[in-house]
């Protein structure tokens, strides 16, 4: 095939830019360094129980043209996201509203009454240390008295019993699975998708695996430091580490998400996956099922990356890899290793199909 792009990384940035190209006509050539598809979106099948292998991902936004594109590959089961936060042997439902703060006060406030209540310095200072302090400093790695009180004044108060974790007006997990939401956006007669190949850039060359690739628009989404070779030093970030259990209970904790807000525990959440997918009636009433404890820690040298820290150093680093990418005309950097840049799965795919020339 005669190459028009190539794509580098076969998340669900790169797979929507290698679909729209391809339905623009453009033969494209998609390299993913992973032996499959989807990046962090990929999941396992464990009979019936789809596993989401780096972290749970809810598929959730507010963008009329994201929900259309990414409808066109699969349909959504309607599942809607609760998480619920476990503090001092009792669990609560997040984000912070009526539910969570009339149970942890034992009152019963009315929704016109929560502002007032929680103006009080004493009332969001005991919120700040159950629900905030504690869970902060495990995902960012700093001591519990570093974490800043201040950020309370930023968190949302709901002054209802909305207890759904998003605010965006659709959302929902792909009925078949995430894995073939990649099956289908790659399944196109303009796309070649080679695995187990890593995209790199040798002495101004760019190579797929081996194999010198001819002089056409690279769109590239691995991180921008090591294309580099990390010649400035590497970008800091926060890395997971996941424990991955199966039990022979039909049910553990009742729900897909619990956040373990102590310092004390060592993890931040545990994953429920069954939980996902409600509809799969003979796979929720197994006695069976699996969960993952999540764990948080300072990113090293061959760690997968998950979270960029992004600081005033960390910014000045990514704008000098950026001047060195603005020297090759020929290569485009997306994604969030690209761009350094936390995105949501709507934001990659809204980015993917906006202005990429
Ligand atoms: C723990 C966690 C939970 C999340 N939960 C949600 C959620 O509930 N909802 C939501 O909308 N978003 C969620 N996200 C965000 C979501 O994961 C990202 O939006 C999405 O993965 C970004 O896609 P991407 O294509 O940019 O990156 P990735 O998924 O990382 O894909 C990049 C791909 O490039 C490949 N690659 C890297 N370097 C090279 C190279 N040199 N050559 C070839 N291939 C290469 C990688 O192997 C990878 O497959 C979550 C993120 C995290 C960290």
């Amino acid at each position: 095939m005669t190459i028009d792009a190539v794509v580098a990384g076969a998340g669900i940035w790169g797979s929507t830019v290698a679909r729209r190209l391809a339905d623009e006509g453009r033969k494209v050539l998609v390299v993913e360094r992973r032996d499959a598809v989807g990046g962090n979106v990929r999941c396992e099948d464990s009979g019936g129980i789809e596993i989401h292998v780096y972290g749970s991902h809810i598929f959730h936004t507010h963008l009329p043209d994201v929900w259309k594109f990414v409808n066109r590959f699969v349909s959504f089961n309607g599942y809607q996201h609760k998480v619920l936060a476990r503090f001092g042997g009792k669990t609560y439902f997040l984000p912070l509203g009526l539910a969570l703060i009339n149970k942890f006060f034992g009152v019963e406030l009315s929704p016109s009454e929560v502002a007032d209540f929680m103006s009080d310095e004493k009332h969001s200072s005991a919120i700040f240390d159950a629900f905030f302090r504690g869970y902060t400093s495990k995902q960012w790695g700093r001591p519990p008295e570093e974490i800043d009180p201040s950020i309370i004044k930023r968190v949302p108060v709901r002054s209802n019993y909305d207890i759904n974790y998003f605010n965006d007006y659709w959302q929902g997990i792909p009925s078949d699975g995430y894995n073939s939401l990649f099956a289908n956006l790659l399944d196109h007669p303009n796309i070649e998708v080679r695995c187990s190949t890593a995209f790199r850039l040798d002495n101004g060359v760019f190579k797929a695996g081996a194999d010198v690739l001819p002089d056409v628009p690279v769109f590239y989404s691995g991180p921008i430091d090591e294309l580099f070779g990390f010649k400035f030093g590497s970008l800091p970030w926060r890395t997971l580490r996941f424990e991955r259990e199966e039990l022979a209970v039909r049910d553990f904790q009742g729900t897909s998400v619990v956040n373990y807000t102590e310092a004390s525990i060592p993890y931040t959440r545990i994953h429920e996956f069954k939980h996902y997918h409600p509809e799969r009636k003979a796979v929720m009433d197994e006695a069976r099922t699996v969960i993952m404890r999540e764990y948080s820690a300072q990113w090293k040298e061959g760690d997968e990356p998950y979270y960029p820290v992004e600081t005033e150093e960390s910014l000045a680093l990514l704008a000098r890899y950026r001047e060195e990418a603005a020297k090759l005309p020929n290569l485009r950097i997306g994604g969030r290793l690209g761009e350094y840049k936390y995105y949501d799965m709507d934001n990659s795919v809204a980015s993917a199909l906006g202005p990429i020339f």
